[in-house]
Order: structure tokens, then C-alpha cells, then sequence
């Protein structure tokens, strides 16, 4: 599903230039559980950005469904991104003005699609996260938890394919990120695919795939056993 070679970014800023990215080769196939780790500024967000389609390598090829995507203009990676992919932040990023319904309604708006049929996606990912009874909050009148629920109900609202997710219990109790990676868990149990940017070995845990960078490289790929399957 997502294949990159010889994946390079550089930024240039102010005359010195970082490569953020160097020689990433990697395959990523449908409904796998991968977590990146490395040390801070070793190119993890440089490489969600570009998985997700937020972002342009400087070099390489990045094949997305099959569609060679490496230079994608910011229009056909808006397009692909918002049927094909759902994004969980650590700061949850939730629209303060908005009700947790509209938060989750927010990236059906831009589709043609029934109100019957919207109103159908948010109830059932409101029921899902069980945060039904909190539809008509507002996100700080959550919890951390709770608001973590809504953005991850929001991310799923369009059937994506795959969630990226970055860090996504930095900003959560250890009780309560344990609780989110479940919820994580189970939608890749149900055939998402999940690729996970986090510091925590804990969380890594979940995943079946930890893939880990240095100074832009690809250092190791362990695969594994997820610690909740069963034997
Ligand atoms: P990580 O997420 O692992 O902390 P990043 O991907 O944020 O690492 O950064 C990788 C390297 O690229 C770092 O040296 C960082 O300073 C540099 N970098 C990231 N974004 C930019 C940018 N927009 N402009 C210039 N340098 C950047
Ligand atoms: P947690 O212990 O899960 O972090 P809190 O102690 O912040 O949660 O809150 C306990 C409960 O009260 C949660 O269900 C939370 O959603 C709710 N709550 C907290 N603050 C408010 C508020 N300002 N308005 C409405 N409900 C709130």
C-alpha cells in the first residue's frame, strides 16, 4: 500500500541545509501496525508529514495506492488525503468554537454526501468512542481522553484506509494513552492501517512493526508480536 525509495527530504533554511531524510526505503502493506521512534529531530515528523501526504520528498519515489505520489502538487494530495487517510495529533486539535458533533461532522462537510447519510457517520463514530452522551460539548468541557476520543472518531468519519497518528498519548495520563492505544488497536484490528509516530515504549507495544530512524536513516525494523494477541 505505501512504498517509498530512496526516500531524501532537505530543508533549506537560511543557506544551511538539513536533510531531514536520507535513503528511506521502506513498505508499508494494508493493516499493518507500525510505530517510527528514534531521538528528537532524527526525521519522524518529516517522514508523517510526507506518508501523509502533507508534505513533498526533495528526492526519491513514493508509491500511495499504487499511485506514484512523490510530486503530487498540494491540490491531488488534498484530494487523496481526505478520503484515504485520518490523522490523530498529540494536541488532539480540536476546533474550540465547535461542538464535539460539528468537530467530528467537520471532514464529511467538504463531500457530497445526505444529511441523513452524515449524520449516520458521526452518530456511529460517536457510539463507537463512547462519547455519544457528549455530543453537544464543547472540547474543554473534556477531558484529555474524552478530546483524544473525538479527534480519533473525527479521523475515522471517512472510512480511512490508514491513520497516522503522532504521539498520541504525549499529552495523556499513562491510564488514559493506555486506553487510547486500545481504541487504536481495535480499529487496526478491524482492517485499518496504522502508522505511529511515539517516544513511548509503551505504546510501541501495540504495534507489530517498530521501524527506527537516526539522523534520517532507517536503522532497524523489528517486527513482532502486538502485546495484546493471543497465543
Ligand atoms: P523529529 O520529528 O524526529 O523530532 P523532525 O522531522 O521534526 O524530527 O526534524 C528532522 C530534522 O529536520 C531536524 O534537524 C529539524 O531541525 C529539521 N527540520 C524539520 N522541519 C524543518 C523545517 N521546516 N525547516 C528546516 N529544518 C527542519
Ligand atoms: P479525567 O479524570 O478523565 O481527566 P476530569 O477529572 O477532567 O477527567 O473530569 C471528570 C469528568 O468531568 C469527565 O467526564 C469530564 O468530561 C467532565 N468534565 C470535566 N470538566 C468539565 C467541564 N468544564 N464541563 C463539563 N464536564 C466536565
Amino acid at each position: 500500500m505505501i512504498q517509498t525509495i530512496n526516500l531524501q527530504k532537505k530543508y533549506t533554511t537560511d543557506e544551511v541545509e538539513t536533510t531531514a531524510l536520507n535513503r528511506v526505503n521502506l513498505e508499508i502493506n494494508d493493516g499493518e501496525f507500525v510505530a517510527i521512534m528514534g531521538p528528537s529531530g532524527c526525521g519522524k515528523s518529516t517522514l508523517l508529514n510526507i506518508l501523509g501526504l502533507l508534505d513533498n520528498p526533495t528526492a526519491g519515489e513514493f508509491y500511495f495506492q499504487g499511485q506514484n505520489v512523490a510530486q503530487y502538487n498540494e491540490r491531488q494530495r488534498a484530494d487523496l488525503r481526505k478520503t484515504s487517510i485520518g490523522f490523530v495529533f498529540q494536541s488532539f486539535n480540536l476546533i474550540e468554537e465547535l461542538t464535539v458533533y460539528e468537530n467530528i461532522e467537520l471532514p464529511l462537510i467538504y463531500q457530497k454526501l445526505s444529511s441523513t447519510e452524515i449524520n449516520y457517520r458521526v452518530t456511529t463514530a460517536l457510539e463507537r468512542l463512547q462519547i455519544a452522551h457528549r455530543g453537544q460539548h464543547f472540547p474543554q468541557q473534556l477531558s484529555g481522553g474524552q478530546q483524544q476520543r473525538v479527534a480519533i472518531a473525527r479521523s475515522i468519519v471517512c472510512s480511512p484506509q490508514i491513520i497516522l497518528a503522532d504521539e498520541p498519548t504525549g499529552n495523556l495520563d499513562s491510564a488514559t494513552g493506555q486506553e487510547v492505544m486500545n481504541l487504536l488497536a481495535e480499529l487496526n484490528e478491524s482492517g485499518t492501517t496504522i502508522i505511529m509516530v511515539t517516544h513511548s515504549p509503551t505504546d510501541a507495544e501495540y504495534s507489530r512493526r517498530i521501524i527506527r530512524l537516526f539522523d534520517g536513516e532507517v536503522i532497524t525494523e523489528n517486527t513482532k508480536k502486538p502485546a495484546y494477541a493471543k497465543e
